[in-house]
Parts: C-alpha cells; structure tokens; sequence
C-alpha cells in the first residue's frame, strides 16, 4: 500500500467528520419528518454502533435522505477498508489510488481509469456492460 499512516489517519479523520454531519442530517430530517417511527429512529441516530447503523436506516425510505443514507454507507466501507488494510486499492484492477484523488474523495473505491470505464458503461445503460 502507497499510504502512509499519516496519511490513513488524515483520511480516516476526514470520513468520521464527514459521518458525523450526516448523522445530524440525517437526525434532523427524521425528526422533520413528524412520523412517530422515523422520530424513535431519530433518537437512536447517535447511540447506533458503527455496522448497525447503515442497517437502521435501510428500513428508513424516505426519498430525500437516499442521498445521505448512500454516502454514510459508502463512509461505512470505506472505513471498513481501513481497518482491513485495503484502503486506497482500487477494487477493480488492486493498483493504489492516487493520493489527490482519496483527498478529494476519501470513500473512492475506484482509481480514476475504473470510475470512468464504469460511468461510460453505465450512461450507455445496461447492456453497454462489457462482459470481460
Ligand atoms: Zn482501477
């Protein structure tokens, strides 16, 4: 792995930080929401362990935290990553993601080249999925 342990930990802060604000969005939406059963989840937002709380919220279907509820899983694997020793390998061809890239988005999952072949891939829909 390219990564140094400065560099790990720099990222992992930047995702707690970054999970942390969603936990309030998405808190403060289930609050708004007015529905008695979002309002309880509501209260158990911050007191839900790690892995659980990607589970809390898949019940949750409410159309403008999909955005959230997306990102805070994708924070959840990338975090998982980290304490795996797979952070910052790129799951499709295992070479090391560049550096500027995980700083701009400490959850990519891809390097650059594989992000860009799959959102080509998906624009052409489907079946525009090269099966290689
Ligand atoms: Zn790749």
């Amino acid at each position: 792995m390219a990564l140094s342990d400065k560099d790990i930990d720099r990222l992992r802060q930047q995702l707690l930080k970054r999970r942390e604000q969603l936990r309030w969005v998405v808190h403060d939406t289930l609050l708004e929401s007015k529905r008695e059963d979002f309002v309880d989840l509501a209260g158990q937002v911050h007191d839900a362990a790690e892995e659980s709380f990607a589970d809390l919220l898949a019940g949750v279907n409410l159309a403008h935290l999909d955005r959230e509820v997306k990102e805070l899983a994708d924070i959840e694997a990338a975090l998982q990553r980290i304490s795996a020793g797979t952070y910052g390998e790129c799951v499709d061809c295992g070479t090391d993601i560049v550096l500027a890239r995980l700083d701009a988005y400490p959850t990519a999952k891809r390097c650059q080249p594989c992000q860009a072949r799959r959102e080509d891939s998906k624009r052409g829909g489907r079946d525009a999925t090269p099966s290689l």
